[in-house]
């Protein structure tokens, strides 16, 4: 079954039954009754050979609880991708109706001046036979009628073709929105995970064709889960969208920030060197342990949150996915040494060959 017929069958006559197999199924498998997880498996019970039904199976299948963190990156991988592919269909539905009426427009165009020919043609072997003033008056006058209607119609056609432009750039002002929105993370407008994949693929092919430094940070937020359970996920929510301001506010171009899961970020640092990175990484960290975190409906004292960072460089020819597996050890290395902290990759080499 397509994510669009998932669509309409929630709002037909198998609806209940199949939100009844979904509740069903998610209370077996000891998964909670979230929005976002009920979502899924509606998906999930749908269409259960589906991309996003084969990888539900496949993380229950590890009998690994499934977490709100899977949740929500299934959530980015799968149903994002079905919005934004819904939408597509319906631009293209868009399109191809102007496409037809620029078509139609193109044809009645040809065949008024097809006609207009003819008259032409008759006119001029009427003007050839024709004897009298009275005969030419006649054949003047319907040349002039006939090059008034064709005038009539040009005029008509012409604005069904503006029409059309307007409606094709319409669409493709809204095509970029549409863009836009599947690669940003609707929580805190960073890069989305997508997003962040694609930027970092290219990142490391120029910077493997200019051999110009690349370094890649990850930045997990401390104990949040001890965070949430004390304050509330809404509250969480909040931390997460100020740990990303802190971090789009230094991610100035050519640098991108992105929202890589939860409550974890990236940063892409095209063209620096570690050391210039390790500064920027520790101001971060500094800058928001500093900060005294109030709950804004209430302005209550939540205290303060730290994260740790774990940072790597591109190495020669290496992948991207090694790079942030390289860049992951160095932030669980943070995590170890007791958190608040920034790991160079470097070091952890050191450690190894030691
Ligand atoms: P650590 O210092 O080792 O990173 O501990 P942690 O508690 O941060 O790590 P863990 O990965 O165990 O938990 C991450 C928690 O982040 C789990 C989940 O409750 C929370 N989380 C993930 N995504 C979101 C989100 O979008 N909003 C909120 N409020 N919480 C989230
Ligand atoms: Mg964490
Ligand atoms: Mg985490």
């Amino acid at each position: 079954m397509s994510n669009r017929r998932i669509e309409t069958a929630i709002r037909g006559p198998q609806a209940y039954e199949l939100a009844r197999r979904a509740l069903e199924q998610m209370q077996a498998a000891g998964v909670w009754p979230t929005p976002l997880n009920f979502e899924l498996w509606l998906h999930y019970v749908g269409d259960p050979q589906g991309a996003l039904g084969q990888e539900i199976e496949r993380l229950l299948s590890n009998r690994q609880p499934f977490s709100e963190a899977a949740a929500e990156d299934l959530a980015a991988r799968y149903l994002s991708l079905t919005r934004l592919s819904d939408e597509i269909c319906d631009a293209g539905a868009v399109l191809n109706r102007e496409l037809s009426t620029v078509s139609q427009v193109i044809a009645d165009a040809q065949s008024s001046q097809k006609a207009y020919g003819e008259t032409l043609a008759v006119a001029s072997n009427q003007i050839e036979t024709a004897e009298a003033a009275d005969g030419l008056a006649s054949v003047v006058r319907s040349l002039s009628a006939a090059t008034e209607k064709v005038g009539g119609e040009t005029a008509a056609l012409e604005r069904r073709l503006e029409d059309s432009v307007q409606e094709v750039s319409r669409l493709r002002a809204h095509l970029e929105l549409v863009r836009r929105d599947a690669m940003t993370d609707a929580l805190t407008s960073l890069a989305n995970r997508k997003a962040f994949d694609e930027t970092l693929e290219q990142a490391c092919a120029e910077a493997g064709r200019s051999g110009a430094p690349l370094t890649l940070a990850v930045i997990d937020i401390d104990h949040f889960k001890r965070f949430n359970d004390t304050w509330g996920h809404q509250t969480g929510d909040q931390v997460i969208r100020y740990v990303a301001s802190v971090l789009g506010r230094i991610a100035k171009v050519p640098r991108t920030a992105a929202r890589y899961g939860g409550e974890e970020f990236a940063l892409i640092f095209p063209g620096e060197t570690p050391e210039v990175v390790a500064d920027a990484l520790n101001q971060v960290c500094k800058e928001i342990a500093s900060r005294q975190l109030r709950r804004r409906s209430t302005n209550h004292d939540l205290g303060t949150v730290t994260v740790s960072a774990g940072f790597a460089s591109l190495r020669a020819d290496e992948a991207p996915t090694a790079l942030i597996e390289r860049a992951d050890q160095a932030l669980y290395a943070s995590k170890r040494g007791g958190r608040n902290r920034v790991t160079d990759a470097r070091l952890l080499d050191g450690q190894q060959a030691a």
